[in-house]
């Protein structure tokens, strides 16, 4: 058996063994793993991504038992994805910070850090209290510094400006308005949408030529609210990227995704830059998806 599947029956087991919530006994598991009193059986070299994909599968099992649309974790196509841009985008540069606004799991925000050889460190923030223990116990094992801030992600953060942040966006309205007229991009009537505010949000915590990259409803520039969007990205952020997702990945044509990448600018003035207008090939396409990556790598370069 590969490691991968040992962590995942350690921790199926397990669960079997208590009385707890499936997704409870996954934090318990992976908490006896961390104090060595009970733990899988593992070949020495062990990868994180083994470890990460062996937790995730217990959670898509918990998941199921406790399913809550909004929770969704990202899968790993995306966040290999992005883990791919990010790493690009990062180049040689050391000692990266990111945040990531709706955490979940960490599925997304753990597919970046492992892919990023570099020294990388996260604030991560999230609203749900169990999903912050179950990502904060894989951080653990993972041995990622990750600070975690159990609240609601648009209000105040109090944390350092980032060199990226990364989300795969909570989607529909943001019901507290009191709070939304902190953001330019509160609605003109009715509640605003929380996935503007929290790309406001994310782009305030973003140093100065530093990178915002989301995942976005696929038509977010199509929506009621769009119009206030569109001056909003004209004059606090570079649009660096809209890569459309293959709408093989959704259940339907209303889940569809892409990935949107912004860029803080330096100056008042911004530079003219290529804007990269993409879609992503049929992923199990080898060579589709490696002419793509490829297309990926050289707009990287250009940046
Ligand atoms: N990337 C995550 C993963 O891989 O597990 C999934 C993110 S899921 C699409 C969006 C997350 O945003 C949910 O976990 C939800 O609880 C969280 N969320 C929604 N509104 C929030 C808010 N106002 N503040 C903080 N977190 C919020």
């Amino acid at each position: 058996m590969t490691n991968t599947e040992n962590i995942f029956n350690f921790i199926d087991q397990y669960a079997e063994k208590t009385d707890s919530l499936y997704l409870e006994a996954i934090i318990e598991a992976c908490n006896d793993w961390i104090e060595g009193s009970e733990a899988p059986t593992l070949t020495a070299d062990v990868s994180k991504e083994e470890i990460r994909r062996g937790i995730q599968l217990a959670v898509l099992k918990g998941m199921k038992q406790s399913a809550q649309p909004n929770h969704q974790m990202t899968p790993d196509s995306i966040g290999l994805l992005i883990g791919h841009i990010t790493s690009k985008l990062v180049g040689d540069k050391e000692n990266i910070t990111l945040l990531e606004p709706a955490v979940g799991t960490g599925n997304l925000l753990f597919s970046v850090m492992n892919t990023m050889d570099k020294n990388v460190s996260a604030s991560a923030v999230e609203i749900d209290e169990l999903l912050v223990r179950l990502s904060a116990v894989l951080a653990e094992l993972l041995e990622h510094p990750v600070i975690y801030l159990v609240q609601d992600a648009l209000r105040p953060l109090l944390i350092d400006p980032v060199d990226i942040a990364i989300s795969d966006l909570p989607v529909g309205y943001y019901p507290d308005d009191d709070n939304a007229l902190n953001f330019e991009l509160m609605a003109e009537e009715g509640h605003a949408f929380s996935h503007h505010l929290f790309i406001e949000q994310s782009m305030n915590h973003t140093k100065p030529g530093g990178y915002g990259i989301f995942v976005i409803p696929a038509n977010l520039f199509e929506s009621e609210q769009a119009a206030k969007l569109h001056p909003f990205l004209k004059q606090k952020a570079i649009i660096r990227a809209l890569i459309q997702l293959p709408a093989t990945l959704f259940k339907n044509v209303a889940h569809e995704k892409s990935i949107l990448i912004l860029q803080k600018p330096f100056l008042e003035t911004k530079p003219l830059t290529d804007v990269l207008l993409a879609q992503v090939p049929n992923m199990s396409d080898k060579n589709a998806m490696a002419r793509f990556l490829q297309e990926i790598d050289e707009w990287a370069e250009k940046g």
